[in-house]
């Protein structure tokens, strides 16, 4: 069955290859971008294309009030950032807010703001595109500092949503995409665009009731935290 997606940090990467994906199997997708420039190729892809910064709590306020009334089955908080200096003396305080901001405050501003939709669709599922990096457990080589702590806090909110959200039949779920050819992860990455992706939506497709509050990557394998 089709499924109606909001997919946020749409215009490139991970998220633009969502939209073609989805919309190439049937799914409908409204996908979010900053720049109007970066929506002509989501529309050409049969998106729906939405103008928004994710750390503006205005604009997601105004977003969520347009489309009032409307339904999403799936949010996928997919818009990151991943922070200039890796080392403890190269990293930049102001950067490290920067990256909370994006990568753990605004995916929460998001949930928040969309809850009403999703309760109107049929399958209640939030996604949240964190990282491996992000691990506690995993963290064996340091630095990265301000990626690392923000993805730590998203885990963290997507976990204590899937609580707070299980009454309601919803299921939360974070999402590791592999280390991926992107902007944000570089060419020396193994992993494509399309293979990260179809490999997730393989996962995505296949979660049941219980895999509420996991943390999983793209080939299904549960992450420590
Ligand atoms: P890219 O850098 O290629 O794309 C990032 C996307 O996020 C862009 O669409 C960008 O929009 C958007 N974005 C950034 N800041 C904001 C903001 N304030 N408001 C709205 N949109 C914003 O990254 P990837 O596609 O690689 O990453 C997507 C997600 O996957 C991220 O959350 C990332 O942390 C995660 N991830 C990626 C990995 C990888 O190896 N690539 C590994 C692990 C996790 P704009 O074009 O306007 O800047």
């Amino acid at each position: 069955m089709a499924s109606n997606w909001l997919i946020t940090g749409a215009s490139r990467g991970l998220g633009r290859e969502f939209v073609r994906q989805l919309r190439a199997r049937g799914d409908q997708v409204v996908a979010t971008v900053r720049r109007e420039q970066d929506a002509e190729p989501l529309r050409a892809a049969g998106a729906r294309v939405e103008l928004l910064d994710v750390t503006d709590d205005g604009a997601v306020a105004a977003l969520a009030q347009r489309l009032e009334g409307e339904s999403f089955d799936v949010l996928l908080n997919n818009a990151g950032v991943m922070g200039h200096g890796r080392s403890l003396d190269e990293i930049d305080l102001a950067d490290v807010s920067r990256c909370f901001e994006v990568n753990a405050v605004a995916p929460l501003r998001v949930t928040r703001a969309f809850l009403p939709h999703l309760r109107h669709g049929s399958q209640r599922l939030v996604l949240q595109m964190t990282s491996r990096m992000g691990s506690i457990a995993d963290n064996t080589s340091g630095g990265s500092y301000a990626y690392r702590a923000s993805k730590t806090a998203l885990n963290m909110l997507g976990r204590s949503l899937s609580i707070d959200l299980a009454p309601e039949g919803f299921r939360c779920v974070l999402l590791h995409p592999g280390w991926v050819q992107t902007d944000m992860g570089g060419s020396a990455a193994p992993l494509t665009v399309e293979a990260s992706v179809s490999g997730l939506l393989r996962v995505i497709d296949g979660l049941g009731p219980d895999d509420n509050g996991a943390f999983f990557d793209f080939q299904g394998e549960p992450i420590p935290w």
